[in-house]
């Protein structure tokens, strides 16, 4: 093994431009991968990085956690994986093992926080040296292109799905559909929930029902709640929405018990009413990602079940037009850098 030289387009401090540059992408040291890049994944959490949203940033600092690429080179102490592997690395940048919820065996809650592209460089690159522990192994069938959203946007939708209670053939809505939204609803549809669509005009309703969904709701002419009480009430609701009163209003639609699992970031505080949350039961609850384990059962699933993103493909060098491109949010649905081939 030895070093190589690759490019890679990088932040040289919060909210300065991206800079391409060729770099030196080390050795892999222990616990350690190192990664060529196929495709990376231009997802607006990347927004933190660009713009300095979490403290203590390290600068110059490479984005990207939806990557998709195969082994270059393993450090000692890694058993599992080998050179020449497809992999897969998303947001979750690895785990301690030794804070409290490590030891308790869940690691997306470890209180390092790592993230990859955020703690250390990401995907916009031809390299990334990777943690070996936050990785997932790529079934054949998916291309790297596809791949790499579902690192982010998809295991967020299927595995908050997977784990709310919710069972085959319950009344599952997801609110919003864009670059979150479009996948949950063919991973609720996939995984046997009566699925209801909820989105902003007719015109998205053809989609809607392409992606599997039973019954689409036009926010802007129907009120989702009451429309969602016609139904019966929903058993979970899976909110994309970034409109904290269209989140809050929705609650209105959650059966007795039900649940709705925020994956979208409302930019304001949500007000909410309490009785109804009593007296029903009903609870408002958010989901992170998840592991490499998370990670490689939803690309596992996707490529059993046929689900994939709709992504628009830009090269390396042009990550600043894509990164626009994916902030005006007219990208249907997803953005990818194609790296290498
Ligand atoms: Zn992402
Ligand atoms: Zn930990």
């Amino acid at each position: 093994m030895s070093s190589v030289t690759g490019r890679a387009v990088q932040v040289s401090a919060a909210g300065g431009e991206f800079q391409l540059v060729q770099k030196q992408f080390p050795d892999p040291g222990p616990g350690q991968v190192r990664i060529r890049v196929q495709a990376c994944g231009v997802c607006h959490s990347d927004g933190v990085t660009k713009f300095g949203l979490m403290p203590g940033i390290q600068y110059p600092r490479v984005p990207g956690h939806e990557i998709a690429g195969v082994v270059d080179a393993v450090g000692p102490d890694v058993p599992l994986f080998t050179p020449g592997r497809r992999v897969g690395l998303g947001w979750h940048g690895g785990h301690c093992n030794y804070c409290v919820p490590c030891r308790r065996g869940d690691f997306i809650l470890c209180e390092k926080n790592l993230v990859s592209g955020i703690s250390f460089d990401g995907g916009y690159a031809d390299y990334v040296i990777a943690p070996a522990n936050a990785l997932a192994l790529m079934p054949d069938s998916l291309f790297d292109v596809d791949a790499a959203p579902l690192l982010c946007a998809g295991i967020t939708t299927y595995n908050a799905l997977r784990n709310s209670g919710a069972r085959p053939g319950d009344t599952v809505a997801i609110l919003g559909i864009g670059g979150l939204g479009h996948l949950g609803v063919q991973y609720a549809a996939k995984s046997g929930y009566r699925t209801v669509a909820i989105a902003r005009g007719q015109d998205k309703a053809p989609l809607a029902k392409q992606l599997g969904a039973h019954i689409y709701i036009d926010s802007t002419t129907q009120d989702p709640a009451a429309e969602l009480q016609k139904q019966g009430g929903a058993v979970v609701i899976l909110s994309t929405l970034t409109s904290a009163d269209a989140l809050a209003s929705a609650v209105g639609g959650l059966a007795p018990g039900g649940k709705l699992i925020m994956v979208g970031v409302p930019e304001k505080p949500l007000a909410l009413n309490a009785m109804p949350m009593i007296l029903g039961r009903r609870s408002v609850v958010g989901w992170p990602s998840g592991t490499g384990m998370d990670s490689e059962d939803t690309l596992n699933f996707s490529a059993l079940t046929g689900i994939r993103p709709m992504v628009e493909t830009y090269p390396l060098e042009k990550a600043a037009e894509a990164f626009d491109r994916m902030m005006s949010g007219k990208a249907r649905f997803r953005v990818v850098l194609q790296i290498n081939k």
